[in-house]
């Protein structure tokens, strides 16, 4: 540690304006997942906490709902210059607690921050409209109106952009917001809600909680306080938001990860190709929803695709993210190490192995970059999303083929296609059951446009219009004027 760098300290709890140490019994310990040292403990809210979470939600969102959308926009814009501002110290906390590497975590902060200055550009272009009505004496007005105090529910693989996502989207439009972020990455989140406070949020306005996840959900998606839930994560965990819910048929949107399909045509130069697609696969130890897992490749080029894809793998430098050397940090808890070691058992034996496959020797969860080729499309890693370090390369001949594939598990999320051929990327673009396809680019995230799946991959939007959308309501007026 450098003299200068504060030491790791979990956060505590934020409501109505200001910190404070949650009460409840429970706590969970945060882990540097690069050393499994563990960083602090995190104190859990207790019922009444959550309870005074609730109440300043509520008064929160009497207060910002009638601050001009000028003024909204000025506290997200000075919001995002802190970000901006406190950039590095944010990225350290981030490495420590997730894994990722340092440059990985710098990035994450500004396209976190990008993703909040969009919202906030945004805040001033929520327009009604005007319909003819078909009577002199009347006007048809309709008017967008902020849907209420929003529980934010965030997971730890990118904690930064999707906590940004959802708060810059909430309170763009004018909604208050509870936020839970996850128990395992809490202090780049709580440090990233401090640019908000310190940008001068209104009190209640934006709230942080930590507890056991469930029993958090539970008790405040029951309350009649929140009318929307947001929630990034497994499918399991968003069917259960999804049940919890129902009763008060609340709003929800659900992002819940992915197996996307990368299609490879050989018309492409093989090696530009490969460069592209190692970044995007290992990038965060590949927990990422939208990560390319399952590699379509056309037979002409197959051979040498495997080829060079593995051995640009092999070649990733694995290591504690703190090390500005390291390419791909460990993954970011247990259970994925172990998820990543029962995975690969499992495909070995439909598939065969190229490079990686185990964990890398040491006190950290670090597993190697790992590829498999000639994947059996039966194989349960075609199926199970692997989210981790696995890439599952495979074959192909006809176009139709490739589209098979691709559209053979239950997610519908990012893919990825390479082609110079218009008429194949047409094809493409109108064949698969995903929420966004990416043409000769591994980007299928932006703050301009907007993200979601189908199927398991979930419903609802995040970023673009469709995101902000998602936190307003729509009342239309028929008024009619006294003779
Ligand atoms: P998990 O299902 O236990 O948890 C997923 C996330 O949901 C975590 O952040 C967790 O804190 C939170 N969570 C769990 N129960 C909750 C509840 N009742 N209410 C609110 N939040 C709750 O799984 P995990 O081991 O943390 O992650 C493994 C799987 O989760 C991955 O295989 C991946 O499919 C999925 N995941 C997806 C994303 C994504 O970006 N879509 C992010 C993280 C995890």
């Amino acid at each position: 540690m450098q003299c200068n760098e504060q030491p790791y300290q979990a956060p505590r709890l934020f409501i109505a304006g200001a910190w404070r140490t949650g009460s409840a019994e429970t706590r969970s310990q945060v882990i540097n997942p690069a050393t499994a040292e563990v960083l602090d403990e995190l104190r859990h809210a207790s019922v009444r906490d959550l309870d005074d979470a609730l109440i300043a939600v509520e008064q929160g969102f009497g207060v910002w709902r009638g601050v001009p959308a000028a003024e909204r926009q000025r506290v997200l814009t000075k919001s995002v210059e802190n970000m901006r501002a406190r950039r590095d110290e944010i990225a350290r906390v981030l490495t420590l607690e997730q894994g990722k590497p340092l440059v990985q975590a710098r990035a994450e902060i500004d396209v976190a921050a990008g993703m909040v200055q969009w919202y906030a550009e945004q805040a001033r272009r929520v327009y009604g409209r005007i319909i003819p009505s078909p009577s002199a004496d009347t006007d048809y007005e309709v008017r967008k109106e902020p849907v209420g105090p929003c529980l934010l529910l965030s997971p730890w693989n990118v904690p930064l952009i999707l906590a940004a996502r959802k708060i810059g989207g909430a309170l763009a439009a004018g909604c208050s917001c509870i936020v839970k972020p996850p128990e395992e990455t809490p202090a780049s989140v709580a440090k990233m809600v401090e640019c908000f406070v310190d940008a001068g949020t209104p009190p209640g306005v934006i709230n942080v909680v930590f507890g056991v996840p469930q029993t958090v959900s539970e008790h405040l998606i029951a309350s009649d306080s929140i009318r929307k839930v947001s929630f990034t994560g497994s499918v399991a965990v968003g069917q259960q938001i999804a049940r919890l819910a129902a009763p008060g048929l609340k709003r929800v949107t659900l992002e819940l990860g992915g197996h996307s399909p990368v299609i490879v045509f050989d018309d492409v130069d093989v090696d530009t190709v490969v460069r592209q697609l190692v970044t995007a696969k290992f990038r965060n130890a590949g927990q990422l929803c939208h990560a390319p897992t399952r590699f379509f490749v056309q037979r002409g080029i197959y051979p040498r695709f495997v080829e060079r894809f593995a051995a640009a793998a092999a070649q990733l430098r694995v290591g504690d993210g703190l090390d500005e050397r390291t390419d791909m940090g460990p993954l970011a808890n247990v259970r994925r190490l172990r998820a990543m070691t029962e995975l690969a058992d499992a495909t070995a034996l439909d598939a065969t192995l190229v490079t990686g496959g185990t964990r890398v020797a040491g006190q950290g969860y670090f597993f190697a970059p790992t590829v498999f080729a000639d994947v059996g499309p039966d194989a349960r890693a075609m199926k199970d999303e692997p989210f981790g370090p696995v890439a599952l390369v495979r074959s192909f001949d006809t176009p139709a083929q490739a589209v098979a594939l691709a559209n053979s598990t239950r997610y519908g999320l990012g893919s990825y296609v390479f082609t110079d051929s218009a008429k194949l990327q047409r094809q493409m673009i109108n064949s698969l059951d995903v929420g966004s396809v990416a043409i000769n680019s591994t980007t299928v995230t932006v703050a301009e446009a907007p993200f979601g799946g189908v199927r398991d991959s979930g419903y609802g939007y995040e970023s673009g219009e469709e995101g902000l959308e998602s936190y307003l309501h729509t009342k239309f007026i028929h008024r009619t004027y006294l003779a």
